[in-house]
């Protein structure tokens, strides 16, 4: 992982090396906090932050989930976030907001805690794996399930819930497998560990419903663009059999962005090529995201 020169924690702007925590804190004893995945991409007008405010209203969401709140409104957030990007300089960066519990309260109910606020930005290249954009990755069906909607507060991107997505990843990995595919408790599809999943069968996009998922930024950028294209999208459950027969399948999310799915236990997904349709939703995607398409330039926050 590259390092910037500053971190942003709390209103001030400090060294990388200096940003550090007390080790008794409730977030790193227990995993309670909240954190936001967000990517700033070089534009031909200069930096912009991809649906800004949308990641910040979840982060504000996930704590309410949780039952704390963030310090700090969306429109402070968004300046902290401009100020950040512009102090390390980067035209293109991925950005993480963390809201934990540094220091006091190590009883496990929360009770009027010190919440603290840090934004880090750092360089991050393909998520699912280097070159996996284009010849598509290779996944495997997780044994570990979704978690149960009433297990882990779904809706939350809370830090604990993380736990089931690194195991299910790491081991997906050290299997060979650019990534893992986790079904739900019911046996039907859910998600990658930090992405959502689609389908391609017969020209027609289907995914999970959000039932038990994170509201995904990415997977309602894919709908609202592929929609737009005249591309019909069915959000409706299926099993993983139906994702051995389907043409194409593929992942999104703010890491991931718009990743093919080549590969499932090892059965090929059609051809076993990032298939035409992933193909024009990533170039519908990277156009958005890179300020070069006319439409919804709204979901960019120049910094
Ligand atoms: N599922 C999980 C569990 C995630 O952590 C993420 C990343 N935030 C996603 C899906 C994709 O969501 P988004 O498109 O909003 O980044």
């Amino acid at each position: 992982m590259e390092k910037a020169d500053y971190i942003w924690i709390d209103g001030k702007v400090v060294g990388w090396d200096d940003a550090t925590s007390h080790v008794i804190g409730n977030t790193l004893h227990y995993g309670f906090g909240v954190f936001e995945g967000i990517r700033c991409y070089k534009t031909e007008q200069g930096p912009a932050v991809f649906r800004l405010h949308d990641h910040l209203i979840r982060l504000r969401n996930s704590a309410k989930i949780l039952g704390f709140e963030v310090p700090y409104s969306v429109d402070e957030m968004v300046e902290s976030t401009r100020e950040i990007i512009r102090a390390n300089g980067a035209d293109e960066c991925y950005i993480r907001p963390l809201a934990y519990i540094g220091e006091g309260g190590m009883g496990l109910a929360y009770e009027d805690c010190q919440v603290n606020l840090l934004i880090a930005t750092w360089f991050w290249g393909e998520y699912v794996g280097k070159g996996t954009l284009e010849r598509g990755s290779r996944v495997k069906t997780s044994s570990y399930i979704r978690h149960h909607i009433n297990t882990h507060m779904s809706k939350a991107k809370a830090c604990g819930n993380y736990l089931l997505f690194q195991m299910a990843r790491t081991d997906a990995r050290r299997d060979g497998y650019d990534e893992a595919l986790l079904l739900d408790a019911n046996g039907q599809v859910a998600e990658g560990s930090v992405e959502h999943f689609f389908v391609v069968r017969n020209g027609v996009l289907v995914t999970p419903p959000l039932t038990h998922l994170l509201d995904g930024i990415t997977r309602d950028t894919v709908i609202v663009l592929a929609r737009e294209m005249g591309f019909e999208v069915r959000e409706e459950a299926f099993s993983r059999d139906y994702v051995h027969t389907a043409q194409e399948a593929f992942f999104v999310g703010t890491g991931a962005e718009v990743t093919p799915v080549v590969e499932l236990d090892r059965r090929p997904i059609g051809d076993g090529l990032r298939g035409p349709v992933t193909k024009q939703l990533q170039d519908a995607y990277f156009d958005v995201v890179k300020g070069r398409s006319n439409s919804h330039t709204d979901w960019l926050t120049y910094v």
